[in-house]
């Protein structure tokens, strides 16, 4: 049992060193990486088990310490599974602000006026939005496009937009559900 859990504990080390360093970025990498180090945890346990139930003979010492991993694996596992949920749900991610962008896209030359704006998780690393531009008669709508982009790209780190540009009057049109 302890060398069996021996081998176990190095090659996790050796994965956690590799997964380490992507563990930040996306929700798979972090499962990923959150999966080594449970395993890591449990070899621990069975190891510090294993010696207890040799030198005292506590047998009890193997399943008390495999709740006692339970319970430190539990608030990771939350969080994992909260992030999760609001990539399904397509939730507003929590690293916008989207009253700072809303500001952001409102200061642009030529934006009037910026309506129903939305932003939600693709996955757990890539944000997208869509807005509807209200834009005044002199400004091109490329040039305005463009601008819109490159804001919402480097400031708020959104790579997949879509803007409507309209003109004045026409949101009394719209239908909004
Ligand atoms: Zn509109």
């Amino acid at each position: 049992m302890l060398v069996v859990a021996g081998i176990g504990l190095v090659v996790n080390i050796i994965g956690m060193m590799i997964l380490r360093k992507d563990s930040e970025g996306s929700l798979n990498m972090k499962g990923a990486y959150f999966e080594v180090l449970s395993d890591m945890l449990t070899s621990i346990g069975v190891m510090v088990a294993g010696v207890i139930m040799l030198t005292t003979g506590w047998y009890y010492a193997d399943p008390i310490i495999s709740a006692v991993i339970g319970l430190l694996i539990f608030p990771r596992t939350w969080r994992l599974l909260k992030e999760a949920v609001n990539v399904l749900l397509e939730g507003t991610p929590k690293d916008v602000d989207i009253h700072q962008l809303r500001q952001s896209l409102e200061k642009i030359p030529g934006v009037e006026s910026v309506h129903d704006l939305h932003v939600w998780s693709l996955t757990s690393s890539v944000n997208a939005m869509s807005a509807h531009i209200v834009k005044d008669k002199q400004t091109g709508q490329n040039h305005l496009l463009k601008t819109l982009t490159d804001v919402t790209k480097e400031n708020f780190k959104i790579s997949h937009t879509t803007f409507q540009i309209e003109e004045e009057g026409y949101e009394e049109q719209e239908v909004h559900l």
